[in-house]
């Protein structure tokens, strides 16, 4: 397939940000593309070469970009430096360079999709020395073949740079209507992709089997599942409401969810957000063929940092401490852990996710052996609010965060957040001083002791019917130096020339970000907002809410994706219940 179709493609929707267009263009994209390299033209849309979790970065540097592009176009670097500086961007530079250059070239070769996704993936797989020189010689080949527009576009996929502002849900959504005429499949392929986080191989599916493949897709081990999440209440008089009169109760550990996929001599541990996390914890990959008594499974527990000389749990920042590259075996002597088991969603060759939570629960039992490393999280059946609250206490007591509340009759709902999972946390009975998950979207320059950093950042809740992003506040308090060095460090690569098209917000930032990163806020209220866009027109026309008197809280919740943020739902349902509780206050006063 011609690549420059795909440029072309690439330019319309760099010049839309409506979801409609944005899915039309790819609807006349996958009608043009053969159905051997559709998941190729998915992945590349996407900036990727691969899933996420299979983790090939391509990691070209700017300066080595440079250095390409004036290989293949004999301008020198100095050139090409000007143009990237007056231009902010470096794919459209190399277009405005090598401008200059094809007046002078009679021969080009036109480029395939294939050779462009090739080399790039051979580009990756290059380390070691010697790999910059290699990586030159291969950019610069592909550039010398290249139209303008065909070497913007992949130089932006090179430097991480391509924002389309396309979600998954519009991809499901245009390959919905292409391979089975009808919009309303995205459901059917949306549950495909919840137990394959590879929107490739759903992409391919369809493409080749139809529709009917999608039906009978499959989960696959070492294919993270995406995980079922819980609605949070607020009380235990909300608990028997959306429960009903019998239901599990576990302790909601405070630590990092992991995803174990077993076979034979092959173990791989996946993160809540779908990283590879296996090299963080070669303990958990060297105990596990002793303790899981299974030919093959996928297992979900939650890993949580111990003291070791008394074994309570510590808390969630912990863990972090683990998350290096180098040296990790001091961190597992230093900061040891167990894992404590909640959920089983494949066994011996079977999908377990169709099984209730109490056939789960029973098989979980019967192949997992516990010792001190590893455990099942507590459980017990509850049915009134007495048996909440006293597990409640225990589980406080035990250093948890409060309790996982779980429908016994429900099978295991990959990739939804429901009622049939609810979280009540310790924090939710206060009804003001919540705290909520929030995507950093922009950034404001800091002053004084604060230059070179954000002093101020804009955050953004997510909007689960819109897909997009809407702005609740801005916060500057409960830095510290580290946090806003840690934060600069983790935003930078970030950053975005344009706007993402899913961020909903009037401010006018000093840099905006790709939505990814959560951070935890407090608050002292919510109130009604002319500026910020949460809940738009839900509570009065013309009207959002915003966080008063925001304070980030210190926790960057790394394990969260920015699709995991507090919903606009959540948002309306702590606002109602703040000013009930306030009017409360009020008539007893
Ligand atoms: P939250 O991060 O507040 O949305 O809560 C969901 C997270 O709680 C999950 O992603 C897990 O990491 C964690 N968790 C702790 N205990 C449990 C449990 N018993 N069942 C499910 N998730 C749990």
């Amino acid at each position: 397939m011609e690549y420059s179709i795909l440029a072309e493609v690439f330019q319309k929707m760099e010049s839309t940000t409506k979801r409609l267009e944005l899915t039309q263009f790819l609807v006349e994209l996958f009608e043009k593309t053969p159905h051997e390299v559709v998941s190729k033209i998915v992945y590349l849309i996407q900036g990727k070469l691969r899933p996420d979790f299979e983790g090939i970065e391509l990691g070209v540097a700017e300066k080595l970009a440079m250095k390409a592009i004036s290989k293949s176009s004999g301008i020198a670097i100095k050139k090409i430096q000007e143009a990237y500086t007056k231009d902010g961007d470096m794919g459209h530079a190399a277009a405005v360079i090598l401008e200059q250059k094809t007046q002078t070239t009679f021969l080009m070769e036109s480029i395939t999709v294939e050779r462009v996704y090739e080399t790039l993936f051979k580009i990756a797989k290059l380390e070691g020395s010697g790999s910059q020189d290699m990586k030159i010689k291969y950019i610069s080949s592909l550039l010398n073949d290249a139209s303008p527009l065909e070497a913007s576009f992949i130089l932006k996929i090179l430097l991480g740079t391509l924002r389309l502002g396309i979600a998954e849900n519009t991809v499901m959504d245009a390959l919905a209507i292409t391979y089975s005429g009808d919009k309303q499949n995205r459901k059917l392929l949306q549950n495909a992709y919840n137990v394959s986080s590879d929107l490739g191989k759903v992409a391919e599916t369809i493409a080749v089997e139809g529709i009917e493949g999608i039906k009978k897709f499959k989960i696959s081990l070492f294919n993270p599942i995406r995980p079922m999440l819980a609605d949070r209440v607020k009380s235990e008089k909300e608990v028997i409401e959306k429960m009903g009169n019998e239901f599990a109760i576990e302790y909601k550990l405070d630590g990092e969810r992991v995803q174990i996929h077993i076979a034979g001599e092959r173990i791989e541990l996946f993160s809540r957000s779908l990283e590879k996390i296996s090299d963080y914890y070669p303990d958990i990959t060297e105990k596990m063929p002793k303790i899981i008594q299974a030919d093959d499974a996928i297992l979900e527990a939650e890993i949580v940092a111990i003291n070791e000389n008394t074994g309570d749990f510590l808390p969630f920042q912990e863990l972090m401490h683990r998350r290096r590259k180098y040296k990790i075996e001091k961190a597992v002597t230093e900061y040891p852990i167990t894992v404590n088991f909640f959920d089983v969603l494949y066994c011996n060759g079977k999908d377990c996710t169709e099984l209730n939570y109490n056939e789960r629960r029973r098989k979980l039992e019967s192949i997992v052996k516990q010792n001190e490393f590893a455990k099942f999280i507590p459980m017990t059946i509850a049915k009134n609010e007495n048996d909440i609250e006293e597990f409640f206490e225990n589980s406080i007591n035990a250093g948890s965060e409060g309790l996982m509340l779980k429908m016994l009759d429900k099978p295991y709902q990959a990739g939804s957040r429901g009622s049939h999972w609810l979280k009540l946390k310790r924090e939710y009975r206060n009804e003001l001083g919540d705290s909520l998950d929030l995507v950093v979207v922009g950034g404001f320059f800091g002053k004084g002791r604060r230059t070179g950093s954000y002093g101020t950042l804009l955050l953004s809740t997510y909007d689960e019917n819109t897909d997009t992003f809407p702005s609740i506040c801005k916060v500057g308090t409960g830095f510290t130096d580290d946090s806003l060095d840690q934060l600069y460090q983790i935003l930078n690569p970030k950053t975005t020339i344009k706007k993402n098209p899913r961020i909903n917000s009037e401010m006018e930032a000093d840099v905006w970000f790709e939505p990814e990163l959560v951070i935890e806020v407090v608050a002292s209220e919510i109130t009604l907002s002319p500026i910020h866009k949460v809940a738009k027109d839900e509570i009065r026309k013309g009207t959002g809410l915003a966080l008063r008197f925001p304070k980030f809280t210190g926790k960057i919740r790394l394990e969260k994706t920015a699709e995991d943020a507090s919903t606009d739902e959540e948002v309306i349902s702590l606002y109602k219940g703040q000013n009930k509780a306030v009017r409360d206050k009020n008539l007893i006063q």
